[in-house]
């Protein structure tokens, strides 16, 4: 009876097992006709100069507008587009967004000269052997100099398959584009490779700015990432700057520049205009709703 119960167990658990892949099929075929059907948004976040306190650049950031859940976070799909490879085709979408928004911008004139964006790129992309070519054509359709776009790659892309990188790496920096490490101080940097990657900038993680006033250790670890970044005369972000006093720390230990909830949530382009227009004639930096 006891071994019944067993092969019972089993057999009713792999129907479950099936209902997941069914919702995981489901999930991806939606997934691929959001990209057909252009469902993809690309919000807007401010990255501000911590001297200047002046926006220089504007993180791009996915989202999917689907029909009735609405706007669905990166998080909920973005595992799934890496796994199915769906992510190198939506990568290209957000990029071309990003980079025609921006020309957009500059030639607008909002108020911001030297307006940059960073588009975030994942792994596979980053694998992506023809990679400098789609981001060349991408910047000649949309009439952007490459120096406006910086790529945003996580340390464990990076640090993955290291000889290859730094050919990829130099490959895009001699194209004219900026290259930054996302998320930094969560994965495995080794500091030697480090060295010999041709990147601009290091992006100080979330999690270790949300601690700088309760964790002295917190606070130790984005001083010392701010001073390897100086060392090796990279520029260092902060990213998800919430409070007054995590921004001062930052400027008075020369982060250059910061960014987070404190300046402004991802917003869509209409949203980051007026935001734009607030914070242009109102001296301090506010707080906006993300919608
Ligand atoms: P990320 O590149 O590290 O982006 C920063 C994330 O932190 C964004 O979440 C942003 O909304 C959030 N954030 C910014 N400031 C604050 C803050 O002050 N407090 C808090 N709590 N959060 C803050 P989001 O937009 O949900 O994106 C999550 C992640 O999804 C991104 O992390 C990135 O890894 C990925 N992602 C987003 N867009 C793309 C894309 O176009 N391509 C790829 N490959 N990945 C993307
Ligand atoms: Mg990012
Ligand atoms: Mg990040
Ligand atoms: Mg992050």
């Amino acid at each position: 009876a006891k071994q019944q119960g067993r092969n019972n167990f089993q057999y009713y658990m792999a129907p479950e097992k099936t209902e997941a892949q069914i919702e995981r099929f489901a999930m991806e075929a939606m997934l691929r006709k959001a990209l057909e059907r252009d469902e993809l948004l690309v919000y807007y976040q401010p990255r501000i100069h911590t001297k200047s306190e002046k926006v220089v650049c504007v993180e791009a950031l996915v989202r999917w507008q689907h029909p009735t859940l609405g706007v669905v976070p990166p998080k909920d799909f973005i595992p799934l587009a890496e796994e199915t490879g769906l992510i190198v085709q939506l990568g290209e979408q957000v990029l071309r967004k990003a980079c025609a928004q921006i020309k957009k911008w500059q030639d607008d004139d909002i108020g911001l000269d030297e307006l940059s964006v960073s588009v975030n790129l994942s792994p596979l992309q980053f694998r992506q052997q023809h990679l400098p070519a789609v981001i060349a054509r991408i910047l000649r359709q949309a009439g952007l100099k490459p120096q406006y776009l910086e790529l945003e790659i996580t340390e464990s892309a990076a640090m993955q398959n290291v000889n290859r990188n730094i050919l990829m790496l130099r490959e895009l920096k001699e194209m004219g584009v900026k290259i930054s490490i996302d998320d930094f101080g969560t994965g495995y940097s080794s500091l030697s490779y480090l060295k010999k990657f041709p990147i601009d900038a290091l992006k100080v993680d979330r999690s270790f700015i949300s601690g700088i006033h309760e964790d002295p250790d917190d606070a130790a670890i984005v001083n010392a990432i701010i001073v390897l970044a100086k060392t090796l005369k990279l520029k260092v972000t902060a990213e998800g700057v919430e409070t007054e006093e995590q921004y001062l720390y930052l400027q008075q230990h020369h982060c250059d520049e910061a960014q987070g909830y404190l300046f402004g949530k991802p917003m869509p382009p209409e949203t980051f205009e007026e935001w734009l227009k607030l914070n242009m004639t109102e001296p301090d930096l506010i707080l906006s709703p993300e919608n």
